[in-house]
């Protein structure tokens, strides 16, 4: 016989930890069902930490609305629950001409998406925030952060267990069913069990489409197809150059390398991209060339041996566009016909700075507690 519970959140990340305390606020009985032996050890601890504000998504899109949500909430609870962070700002770097031409465009798409702060720096500013930094033309994101994804997760997670919510950890799901009342859910390792509920929150990142294609009752054809990239970090040895989130167009993706603070002040430049077929996390040395070259080109005065190799990451992506063009995926019964089930299919990158907003919303998908 299935063990019964209202809710059951499949993912320790920090999107399924945001939903579960989202759905064990609103008074429902809540586990979340992880396979690894802790929370977070995938996508969300090997990220920038960045907190978005929400510049360059596509206006209308979910990623659009989210992000400026998720940034708000993240601000709220953060200081509310001792995680660490900080509104370090960000600058958005065109080294010449034709780079300094698309700041405006940046800056229109983020006023359409509802976000007004973002303004021009006059060159001096710019010298006295980042005294080491080349630059043409600098846009800033003043709203822009960084965040201890570790301590967001261990914080989400207090407040979801304080609500009643229970984590069941080394407990893979392996597939499922839906019936005519409610939604069966198998869980393996090594006490093997299944859990009946009434809503089943699909939140296991690179898992997710795995896990919707090997339950009874989900149209196939609604699973999207899965696209993995890897990225790779490279960090600043001994120096701190940087202060701020420093992004050089032409941004995302391409030749350039992003840089970010840590809470602590490290300095972190990446990510890249690599095609992969896997969840890969080694790390390139040869891999160091490509860094230095891109990182030259706004920090003139680095010097060999200043970067050493950081750590990988891999993007759940549904497509190859750029992480501002590929929308999440949200899919309740309107899509795939199974009440109180919902499908979360790429949450790459704004995933973190949304994840409480991305709460809400699936809260506001799924029937009353
Ligand atoms: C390189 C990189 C940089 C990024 N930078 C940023 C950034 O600066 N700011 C930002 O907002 N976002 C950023 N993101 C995106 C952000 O990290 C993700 O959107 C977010 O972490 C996704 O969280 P998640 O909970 O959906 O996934 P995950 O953290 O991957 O969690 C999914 C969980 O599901 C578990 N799981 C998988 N399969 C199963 C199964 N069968 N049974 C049980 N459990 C299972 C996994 O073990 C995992 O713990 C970045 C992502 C990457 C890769």
């Amino acid at each position: 016989m299935a063990e019964t519970t209202d809710c059951v959140v499949i993912g320790g990340g920090v999107v399924g930890l945001a939903c579960a305390r989202e759905m064990a606020l609103a008074g429902m009985e809540v586990v979340i069902i992880e396979a690894e032996d802790a929370v977070g050890l995938h996508t969300s601890s090997r990220n920038t930490s960045c907190i978005h504000a929400g510049l360059n998504y596509v206006p209308g899109s979910l990623k659009a609305r989210l992000v400026l949500r998720g940034k708000e909430l993240l601000y709220q609870f953060c200081p509310e629950h001792g995680v660490a962070h900080r509104r370090c700002g960000k600058l958005m770097v065109a080294a010449d001409e034709a780079g300094a031409a698309e700041l405006p465009k940046i800056k229109a798409n983020a006023e359409t998406n509802g976000l007004f702060d973002l303004e021009f720096l006059d060159p001096a500013q710019v010298r006295e925030m980042e005294p080491e930094l080349a630059f043409h033309t600098v846009l800033y994101s003043p709203s822009s952060g960084i965040i201890d994804t570790h301590e967001l997760m261990l914080a989400l997670l207090g407040d979801a267990e304080a609500n009643g919510a229970v984590l069941a950890l080394n407990s893979p799901v392996t597939g499922g069913r839906v019936t005519g009342d409610g939604i069966e859910v198998d869980v393996g390792g090594a006490e093997e069990m299944t859990l009946k509920c009434r809503i089943c929150i699909n939140a296991a990142g690179f898992g997710a489409q795995k896990i919707a294609a090997a339950m009874d009752g989900v149209p196939p054809e609604t699973v999207p197809a899965q696209i993995l990239q890897k990225g790779v970090y490279f960090v600043a040895a001994s120096k701190r150059p940087f202060t701020h989130l420093i992004y050089p167009l032409p941004g995302e993706h391409g030749s350039a390398v992003h840089v970010s603070p840590d809470v602590a002040g490290a300095v972190r430049f990446g990510p890249n991209t690599v095609p992969t077929d896997g969840i890969d996390y080694s790390v390139d040395e040869s891999l160091a060339p490509f860094f230095y070259e891109a990182a030259k080109r706004f920090w003139p005065g680095i010097e060999d041996g200043d970067l050493v190799p950081g750590w990988a990451g891999v993007r759940p992506k549904t497509s190859n566009e750029r992480a501002s063009r590929n929308d999440f995926i949200v899919h309740d019964s309107s899509v795939h016909g199974v009440d109180g089930l919902i499908n979360l299919f790429g949450i790459e990158s704004p995933g973190m700075t949304s994840s409480m907003a991305i709460a809400e919303h699936v809260r506001s998908l799924t029937p009353a507690a």
